[in-house]
């Protein structure tokens, strides 16, 4: 089993993409390629982006217990590096053992390729967030960029936390927040912007005289 992949950012707290306080994992390297896509700079799977998943994992436990409600992993795709989404996955199962730590993981797969070439998943998240982002379809739907995106729930703790029938009540207001972390000369949000919000932002910057010379949706 691979002990490496290629990761993007990690961040806690994350407080929009999912129950209560969240770990953030991204993974960097996408071959879905959405038109639209807000995140291009984790297309490329640059090999200066490996890390040990070890690290990761040694990350997680690093934070503190009462505010840690559940772990996000998105990208990039994660589904691209299989063999290492497949090692984190265990280690987190592991690491969480009983505890009401749910993991929430987002695909830009469509549900007939991951159920015939990932329903392993199932064992290991507790809510997966599928289909490619469209452009046509985004609006302000709970916990998805586009319309087209579905929600599936394959634990009791999943369909506790995030019961479909209250999806967009529950969850819809997180929409209306995104976080914005500054890192190296990096701004980056975390977060599903709706339509118009980075371009918005990025306006407001420069009114504040903050220059960006590239943006991820734009590259
Ligand atoms: S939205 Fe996600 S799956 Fe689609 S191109 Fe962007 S990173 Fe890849």
């Amino acid at each position: 089993m691979t002990e490496t992949m290629l990761l993007s950012r990690l961040h806690h707290p994350v407080r929009n993409l999912g129950f209560g306080v969240r770990a953030g994992i991204w993974f960097q390297g996408c071959t879905v390629y959405c038109r639209g896509c807000i995140a291009r700079d984790t297309w490329p799977f640059d090999p200066d982006r490996a890390c040990a998943i070890s690290d990761v994992l040694d990350w997680l436990a690093t934070l503190p217990a009462d505010q840690l409600d559940g772990i996000t992993v998105s990208g990039g795709e994660p589904t691209d590096q299989p063999e290492a989404l497949a090692a984190m996955l265990t280690g987190i199962r592991a690491w969480r053992g009983e505890r009401d730590i749910d993991v929430l993981l987002y695909s830009g797969r469509d549900t007939t390729q991951l159920e015939r070439e990932f329903g392993w998943l199932a064992e290991f998240v507790d809510v997966l967030v599928s289909e490619p982002f469209l452009l046509d379809r985004a609006d302000e739907c709970a916990l998805r960029g586009s319309r087209n995106q579905i929600v599936r729930i394959f634990s009791e703790l999943g369909a506790r936390r995030y019961p479909l029938v209250s999806l967009e009540s529950e969850y819809g207001p997180q929409r209306k927040h995104l976080s914005v972390a500054v890192d190296r000369g990096v701004i980056w949000t975390v977060g599903i912007p709706l339509p118009g919000d980075l371009a918005a932002l990025r306006t407001r910057m420069a009114e504040r005289g903050i220059e960006t010379k590239r943006t991820s949706w734009l590259m």
